[in-house]
């Protein structure tokens, strides 16, 4: 026996040769309308597997169980550590509860979203599509569920392409049936971040919940089920514009999955036999294992490619047949273009050449000290400093203007009709519609007083006391009160209102103040 074929047979032995093609080849381009050619993803093992079943766990712990946490805010205010009250419009979150007018919170956090996301895009390219993204996620829920019903890849091609068997439709009919009850939760899960959620279970149940809740979940059931069971791949190709967006933001020294062919071409099947004849060969031993488990059906070989959601399946594949043929792990990695560029023309001796990998490799086999290796302070430049400036400086913001924030707030509108209003006397007044906003949960006692116009007086409707500087009043937890002020100047002080005057509402024992300048309008001119 030929001392190749044996090599060649025990490397064989150890290698899983795949019978798998790029659905979606960037090397050939179906056309736009063709029918849809199912992709079968296999199972994937790995370092970068187990992180996206972490990754993936701990979304989908967050989506489901939050709106279960609860958060004692006191005997006024809902109990759900998240909500989005539409109601009350309030938007509480632990600790934190945001009013209609500080918006600008949500806004701030929509900015420190955007420039996280540029700042990833651009530091490790596709990140958020390949581990974050809620298609993603979803896909792959919907996938283990798939895999443990139908089996691996092999298993779910032979049964999507053998008859309609009694057992083929019981597997069928079990996987769509979890499907939909994955996608009804998700849908459930949705709308109990509007409500209190164990209120919203018990009324939904039984039919009683707002006709609303029943839409918002019949979509959301319709959409999850379409895009994670159905769709898969598609949605990403064809309907997200992230992938178009994402070319914008990655540079040459952004961090892409990334075939390395300066070290794996020639590729071949065997390689030992072929070494033996004096052929030049690279390490890739055309096993097609990345192709199997890459759930975009494409091939990374082709080099990059729109539908790459860069989750890494390929290199976990790669590794492994490189760890059984006793070579360097990488043969597909995250790189950099740069990088990949320098190497490739190590390689190529300046792409004068084929790619021969004697060209990268010492005497000894290993790689030659002008390789270009992956090296993390690359992630630290002007760019992703730059973005993470933003993002810090958003998030900064935010926590100031969240600590330093008032809780007590005093919103005046002058009447202006009547601008001023001439009594008996030639005393004159003014009317102020005055809304005291008190933005914390407990009930609490408001003084309203006036500074400046030291010879005016205050009124309010309503309010039993007659005329004076300053009223308490009592104001609901959580609540805007709004009171009538009239503001009274005898007619021999008109002079003063030149000087304009301040409406005060204070909570003396807390300390809380807000003020507001207002004006006050007099015969011969409305100010
Ligand atoms: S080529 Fe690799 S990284 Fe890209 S989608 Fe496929 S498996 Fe994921
Ligand atoms: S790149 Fe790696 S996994 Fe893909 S065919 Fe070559 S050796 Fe196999």
């Amino acid at each position: 026996m030929n001392i190749y074929n044996a090599l060649e047979r025990s490397q064989d032995a150890a290698i899983e040769r795949l019978d798998a093609e790029a659905v979606n080849s960037a090397k050939v381009r179906r056309p736009l309308y063709e029918k849809r050619k199912k992709i079968f993803p296999k199972r994937a093992e790995g370092r970068f597997r187990r992180f996206k079943w972490i990754v993936m766990l701990i979304t989908l712990g967050i989506y489901y169980l939050t709106p279960w946490i609860r958060w004692d805010r006191g005997a006024h205010a809902p109990d759900q550590a998240v909500l989005v009250d539409l109601a009350a419009r309030r938007f509480y979150f632990f600790f934190i509860e945001i009013w209609p007018q500080e918006f600008f919170f949500v806004a701030g956090l929509l900015v420190m979203a955007g420039f996280g996301l540029f700042l990833v895009t651009s530091a490790i390219g596709r990140a958020w599509c390949g581990y974050a993204c809620p298609q993603t996620v979803w896909v792959d829920l919907f996938l283990v569920v798939e895999r443990a019903i139908e089996g691996d890849r092999n298993a779910r091609m032979k049964l999507d392409a053998g008859p309609w068997t009694l057992d083929k439709l019981g597997k069928r009919v079990t996987k769509h049936g979890i499907w939909l009850a994955i996608a009804v939760a998700t849908g459930g899960a949705w709308i109990f971040y509007f409500a209190d959620a164990p209120k919203l279970l018990a009324s939904f149940v039984t039919l009683q919940a707002a006709p609303v809740a029943y839409i918002t979940v019949a979509v959301l059931t319709a959409t999850t089920y379409v895009f994670g069971g159905l769709m898969r791949e598609q949605v990403c190709t064809y309907m997200c514009p992230w992938p178009r967006i994402q070319a914008a933001m990655v540079d040459e020294n952004s961090l892409v999955v990334t075939y390395n062919d300066w070290r794996g071409e020639p590729r071949s099947r065997h390689a030992k036999k072929a070494a033996a004849a004096g052929a030049s060969v690279g390490d890739c031993v055309d096993c097609n294992a990345c192709v199997a488990v890459c759930p975009m059906g494409i091939d990374i070989r082709d080099g990059q490619q729109l539908e790459c959601i860069t989750c890494a399946l390929c290199i976990d594949a790669c590794d492994a047949v490189m760890d059984k043929i006793g070579k360097e792990r990488g043969l597909i990695a995250y790189a950099t273009l740069s990088d990949y560029s320098a190497n490739m023309a190590l390689a190529t001796d300046g792409g004068t050449r084929p790619i021969d990998p004697a060209r990268i490799r010492a005497a000894d086999g290993s790689f030659s000290d002008q390789v270009r290796h992956f090296d993390w302070r690359i992630i630290l430049r002007l760019r992703t400093v730059f973005y993470f400036a933003i993002w810090m400086l958003a998030g900064l913001g935010l926590v100031f203007a969240l600590v330093s924030r008032d809780r007590l707030g005093l919103n005046v509108i002058h009447d202006r009709n009547p601008q001023f209003v001439v009594e008996s006397d030639g005393s004159i007044r003014n009317g102020y519609e005055v809304k005291l906003l008190n933005m914390i949960p407990e009930p609490r006692v408001i003084t309203l007083s006036i500074e400046g116009l030291p010879h005016a007086t205050m009124r309010i409707s309503g309010q039993e006391g007659g005329d004076g500087r300053s009223f308490d009043i009592p104001v609901q937890p959580d609540k805007v009160t709004a009171v009538k002020v009239f503001v009274t100047l005898p007619k021999d002080f008109r002079a003063e209102a030149e000087q304009g005057f301040s409406l005060v509402a204070e909570d003396r024992p807390g300390g809380e103040r807000g003020s507001y300048d207002a004006r006050f309008n007099v015969p011969g001119g409305a100010r």
